[in-house]
This record gives structure tokens, C-alpha cells and sequence, in this order.
């Protein structure tokens, strides 16, 4: 088993923490927010209940939970030998903590950063570990997604690649291994897409539940792009159009004016209960954004 630190307890976070602990690693969960940290322990406990009947494993919440510590404090992290960030996606808040993480890790770990859209050796040059630095893209919900995109640095180490490799077998994760480039696979297309979609509903041309109709009926997927924001949260899909935006200064990914009013807005998605559906426990409602 191996000591993981989780950073960022929001929607990655929690899943990600919830995959090692059910799979028998002891994980540090941290988050600037206290908050976060108490809805992430609640998420966590709601999930594990709910896994047997959404065609997981049967989990003992209290035994999942039971190998999760929570802290505010950096140092909380200090015995681990993976740290796993998950904070907003948002430069700016992650250069301001990866010289703080690097201070409060020894210095043999390996930091493992799950972001959307910035590239690997960006982020790992705010470190001075960037040969011991890999990125990885879980998919969301964590536990339930079979595969992972796997990116190495410029400097990444062989040895690293093959510690987070192993970290992610023992999770049942597939590793497919991409290139070091903004958005990556997934990510370049997939953000793309749900921006477009975005502008569809901006301009009138359809309303939420009609974009996300013609994907599910037309094209046989199981999810509309815009059901797709809502989970992975609003706010994060503009930050990611706008890495995108910023990186390759190119107008293909303009973010959609609509994006950033539901962001200002707080309506986030799922995790705050509205996004283009609301959300209250029953079958989710479109909603007029
Ligand atoms: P989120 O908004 O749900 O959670 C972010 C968490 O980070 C919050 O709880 C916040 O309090 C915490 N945080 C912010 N600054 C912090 C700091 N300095 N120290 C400690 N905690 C801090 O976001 P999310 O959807 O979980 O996304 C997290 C990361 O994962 C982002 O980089 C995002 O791009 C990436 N990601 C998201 C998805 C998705 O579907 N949501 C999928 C793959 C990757």
C-alpha cells in the first residue's frame, strides 16, 4: 500500500481519495476549506452506500472512510510518497501552492497533478522535482471511470512514470499515455464541444435539454455535452476553455459569454445544486440559464 496525499477535496478530490481508500491505501485528504473537506467526507459516505446499486463493488463506508484523514495543513502531508493535486483549475491558485507543497513533502515523493487543461512541465517547473512530476487526467466520477490519460513531463523520470503506473494498476486503472500539450487528448476535443454547445443555448438556436436530446438519440451517447458540464462542473469547464484560450491564443476557443454568467452566478452544476438542470434529488429539470 502506499501513504497517498490527496490536495483539493472538491469533485476530483473526493473521488480520487474514495478510489485509493477502497482499494486499501491509507490517504491524507487537504483542502484550504473546511467546508470542502466536510462535504467531501459526506460525498464520499453517500457514494459508497450507493456504489452496489450504480454497478460498483460493495463498499463498507465506515471501513473506505476509515483510511481517510482530513486536514487544512500542508504539512499533514509530510509522510506521504504520492501527492495527488486537485485544486481549482485556476494558474494562478496552483503556482501560489506547488513551492508550498514542495516545501512540506519529503523529497523522494512523487507529485502527481490532475488537471484538465495546463501542461505537465508548466506545472512542474514550479516545483524542484520535475523529474519526479507526472500528470495524470482522472475521469469524473473517480471511482466509477476504468481509465485514466497518463502524461509525462519534459523531465519526468522513468522511475516516477513507473511508481504512479503501479499506484494506478493497484486502482484497476487503465493508464493510456498521451503527450504533454494543453488539454491534452481529451480534453482539447471534449471542452471544444461543450463550449460549443454553451453557444447554441447563448444564441438561441436550442435550449439545454434539446442539445443534450439530439447527442443521446442521434449519436447514442449516454450523455448530452451540456448533462456532461453540469457534472463536471461549470466554472471548471470555463477555466479550462480559458487555459485552452490563453495557451494557444486562437479563437476556436473563445469561452461562451453564457459560460462565465452561470459561473459568476454560482451555478456551478451538480455541486451546487444548478447548472443548465437543477438538481433536488429528483430526475434533474432544465433550466432556463
Ligand atoms: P472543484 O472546484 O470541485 O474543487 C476544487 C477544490 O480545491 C475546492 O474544494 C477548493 O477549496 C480547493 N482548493 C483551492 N485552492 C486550494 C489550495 N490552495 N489548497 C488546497 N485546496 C484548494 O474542482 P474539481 O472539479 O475537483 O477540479 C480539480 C482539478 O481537477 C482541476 O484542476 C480540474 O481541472 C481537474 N479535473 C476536473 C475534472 C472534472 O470533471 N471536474 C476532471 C478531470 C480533472
Amino acid at each position: 500500500m502506499t501513504n497517498v496525499g490527496v490536495v483539493g477535496s472538491g469533485v476530483m478530490g473526493a473521488g480520487v481519495a474514495q478510489n485509493l481508500a477502497q482499494h486499501g491505501h491509507p490517504v491524507v485528504l487537504v483542502d484550504s476549506d473546511p467546508d470542502a473537506l466536510t462535504r467531501a467526507r459526506e460525498t464520499i459516505d453517500r457514494n459508497c452506500r450507493m456504489s452496489r446499486f450504480l454497478g460498483g463493488p460493495d463498499l463498507d463506508a465506515e471501513e473506505v472512510l476509515g483510511r481517510i484523514t482530513t486536514s487544512e495543513d500542508l504539512t499533514a502531508l509530510a509522510d506521504t510518497e504520492v501527492v495527488i493535486e486537485n485544486i481549482t483549475e485556476n494558474w494562478d491558485l496552483k503556482k501560489d501552492l506547488y513551492p508550498r507543497l514542495d516545501a512540506a513533502v519529503r523529497d523522494d515523493a512523487v507529485f502527481v497533478a490532475n488537471t484538465s487543461a495546463i501542461p505537465i512541465t508548466r506545472l512542474a517547473s514550479l516545483t524542484r522535482r520535475p523529474q519526479r512530476f507526472v500528470g495524470v487526467h482522472f475521469m469524473n466520477p473517480v471511482p466509477m471511470k476504468p481509465a485514466v490519460e497518463i502524461i509525462p513531463g519534459e523531465h519526468t523520470s522513468d522511475e516516477a512514470l513507473a511508481t504512479v503506473r503501479t499506484l494506478l494498476d493497484s486502482i484497476g486503472k487503465k493508464a493510456i499515455p498521451v503527450n504533454d500539450a494543453c488539454g491534452f487528448v481529451s480534453n482539447r476535443v471534449l471542452m471544444l464541444t461543450v463550449n460549443e454547445a454553451a453557444f447554441l443555448v447563448h444564441e438561441g438556436v436550442a435550449d439545454a435539454a434539446t442539445v443534450d436530446e439530439v447527442f443521446r438519440s442521434c449519436f447514442g451517447h449516454p450523455m448530452g455535452p451540456l448533462e456532461t458540464a453540469d457534472l463536471i462542473g461549470v466554472d471548471t469547464i470555463l477555466h479550462s476553455v480559458e487555459v485552452l484560450h490563453d495557451h494557444f491564443a486562437d479563437s476556436k476557443y473563445r469561452p461562451c459569454p453564457l459560460l462565465k454568467r452561470m459561473t459568476d452566478a454560482g451555478h456551478h452544476g451538480r455541486k451546487t445544486g444548478r447548472g443548465f438542470y437543477t438538481y433536488d434529488g429528483a430526475a434533474p429539470a432544465p433550466t432556463t440559464p
